[in-house]
């Protein structure tokens, strides 16, 4: 999932819990934002595999540290422990859980997507349904739940940005890096994707 995992960080945002907006885009994508370094390092592997799913090429074999189940706990538990030590003026102990939820929920919605290639520990037990093999539903789902969130978030604090702007903005940063090529993709080529 890409854009939808930015809904969940419009959901949670609330005034009661004072979390800024920004710490939350990043909670949502941490995972991700982990996996990119950590594939430039070659501690974590990808490669382009033409038609793997129906949406993109990525054949996402190893990544134990960022996207295994108990490598998302692991992570939703530093980003709750950061939070709550960085922010403590203003940080509960709700509004720092809710920090680790976020990071967590981007392992729940990329199980929705993903073909079965998120380990539950280290390399083994992959799971994952798949929608990425139903392209338009994959897309419709990742839509609305960015609207679903752009537009709570938008009740909530009264704003009157158009969730379709804030939407537009997200997609077109995520979207620039989506694999166009039907043809192998060179490893500059996979560490250019990383590093966007
Ligand atoms: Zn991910």
């Amino acid at each position: 999932m890409f854009v939808g995992h930015y809904g969940v960080a419009f959901a949670v945002k609330t005034e009661r819990n004072k979390i800024p907006l920004w710490v939350l885009f990043v909670a949502v994508q941490l995972l991700d934002f982990l996996w990119a370094p950590f594939v430039l390092l070659g501690i974590e592997k990808v490669r382009f595999v033409p038609g793997i799913t129906a949406t993109n090429a990525l054949d996402l074999y190893y990544m134990p540290y960022t996207h295994s189940l108990i490598g998302a706990l692991f992570w939703s538990a530093v980003a709750f422990a950061i939070y709550k030590i960085g922010w403590r003026n203003i940080a509960s102990s709700s509004a720092a859980l809710l920090v680790g939820f976020a990071v967590f929920s981007h392992w729940l919605l990329d199980l929705i997507v993903h073909r079965p290639d998120l380990p539950i520990y280290d390399d083994t037990l992959k799971v994952g349904f798949g929608l990425w093999n139903y392209r338009a539903i994959e897309f419709g789902l990742e839509i609305g739940i960015l609207l679903f969130g752009a537009v709570l978030y938008l009740k909530r604090n009264g704003a009157i940005a158009n969730p379709i702007v804030i939407f537009q903005r997200c997609q077109s940063r995520i979207f620039r890096c989506w694999p166009r090529s039907k043809s192998g993709h060179s490893k500059a080529e996979i560490k250019r994707f990383a590093y966007v």
